[in-house]
């Protein structure tokens, strides 16, 4: 089954059409990988699902249930999490409460609770804290849970990102280019810990330029070209296709 489709999805900035008629299938606790050269509409495809690019038209379903156009707040609720290619995190705040900032939508106590420190707000937090540092631990930054995130290796400052878009306890991930600029031992981590959140049975959509990763865990592969699926299967099908070579030798 599909957690996510979309159908005749159509993306256009001005005279710019950057997804064309896109109908893509993400099936539920795979690893699907989303290639193609520069400009090919990737990023554009992940800003339209989640709702941070209003769509031109076409239809956005999740779990059967039609999203387009809901508002990117609405669509992360729902249970669909993403990193972005330039990391964001709070620079002011320690590593641990840039976790926990991320899981406010999930305390329940109103503001009186909050100022008066309520043992139900102190149960919250408590509950809160734990959840993100077993975050922390599963991305390999248990250790710097106190630390600044500022000056910390690039690697794991996308772990960190990571960890934030867990802190919704997503069903369905997107991860943009999450090994650019990472040494090997960095990307190491990462590719390991998506084959983690698989176990777990979370599904992700992952954008990325490493082969050797898509290679390692990618179930299925669907290749853009100017916003257009060129080619989709196994890695090993894609990789010798005419088409998918084409678009990346720009011949
Ligand atoms: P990719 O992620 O594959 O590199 P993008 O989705 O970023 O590709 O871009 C696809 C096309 O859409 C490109 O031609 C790009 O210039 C254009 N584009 C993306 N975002 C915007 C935007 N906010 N405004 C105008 N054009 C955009």
């Amino acid at each position: 089954m599909d957690i996510l489709r979309t159908e005749n999805m159509t993306k256009s900035f001005g005279g710019v059409v950057a997804n064309n008629n896109l109908s893509i299938g993400i099936p539920e606790g795979k690893i699907t990988a989303l290639i193609g050269p520069n400009g090919s509409g990737k990023t554009t495809f992940i800003n339209v699902v989640t709702g941070v690019h209003p769509i031109t038209s076409g239809k956005v379903y999740f779990k059967d249930r039609d999203i387009s156009g809901l508002d990117v707040n609405v669509i992360s609720r729902m249970g669909i999490a993403r990193t972005f290619q330039k990391i964001r995190l709070f620079e002011n705040l320690s590593v641990i409460e840039n976790v926990l900032v991320a899981r406010k939508p999930f305390y329940k106590s109103g503001p009186i609770s909050v100022v008066l420190n309520t043992p139900k707000f102190k149960r919250e937090e408590r509950d809160n804290r734990e959840k993100a540092l077993e975050l922390l631990k599963l991305v390999g930054l248990e250790d710097k849970a106190y630390d600044s995130p500022t000056g910390m290796a690039y690697g794991l400052r996308r772990c960190l990102e990571i960890a934030r878009a867990l802190a919704l306890e997503p069903q369905l991930l997107f991860l943009d280019e999450p090994a650019a600029g990472m040494t090997r031992d960095e990307f190491k981590v990462i590719m390991d810990l998506i084959i983690i959140l698989k176990e777990r049975g979370i599904t992700t959509l992952l954008v990325e330029h490493t082969m050797d990763f898509i290679k390692a865990v990618a179930d299925w592969v669907y290749v853009l070209n100017f916003g257009q699926v060129i080619a989709q299967g196994k890695f090993e099908e894609i990789e010798r296709d005419p088409l998918v070579l084409k678009a990346y030798l720009g011949e």
